[in-house]
């Protein structure tokens, strides 16, 4: 593991540490997005490009449904400690899987190869939701016809409420 990672990874590990016990994905999410922005600089604009990080640093959280997040945040972060990432691709990888994570909203739909419940994304081209599997390289149309591939974002809380597919709570 080269110095750099390391050093990102600690770095990123303390700023962890100041997280309440109490916190959800919305705050963990803001805590590395803004360690992110922070850091761009150091991990350069073409990994930053890679792993589709810039998009994190452009968003306004409170327009995805973060509060509606599934991730687990201490258990997300106690594996993310545990593991010392090899690389900085590795490392940059599992920094996006956290911040997708923060503000995706897994849909009631489930995955026909295993089972998990789909997330619900944003195709920009079409302006469609497509809900897509985590795991597995399957991402469905609201018809439940295959997507045709393409870029997916998270969907926001607008357009959730666009398509219908925001459950109020109750
Ligand atoms: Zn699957």
């Amino acid at each position: 593991m080269s110095t750099s990672v390391q050093k990102l990874w600690v770095d990123l590990n303390q700023e962890l540490a100041y997280l309440s016990s109490e916190a959800g994905p919305t705050q963990l999410f803001t805590l590395i997005a803004n360690w992110l922005r922070a850091k761009a600089q150091i991990i350069g604009d073409q990994k930053m490009t890679r792993w589709g990080l810039n998009f994190f640093l452009n968003i306004t959280v409170d327009d995805y449904p973060h509060e509606l997040s599934e991730l687990a945040v201490e258990d997300e972060i106690a594996a993310f400690q545990s593991l010392e990432p090899r690389d900085i691709d590795t490392f940059l990888m599992r920094v996006r899987d956290i911040l997708w994570q923060s503000i995706v909203l897994i849909s009631d739909r489930t995955c026909p190869r295993c089972g998990e419940g789909l997330e619900t994304l944003y195709d920009p081209d079409l302006d469609r939701p497509v809900f897509s599997c985590r795991f597995h390289r399957w991402a469905e149309m609201p018809d439940r016809t295959e997507w045709g591939g393409g870029m997916l974002v998270p969907i926001t809380r607008q357009n959730l409420k666009r398509f219908g597919l925001l459950r109020e709570p109750n």
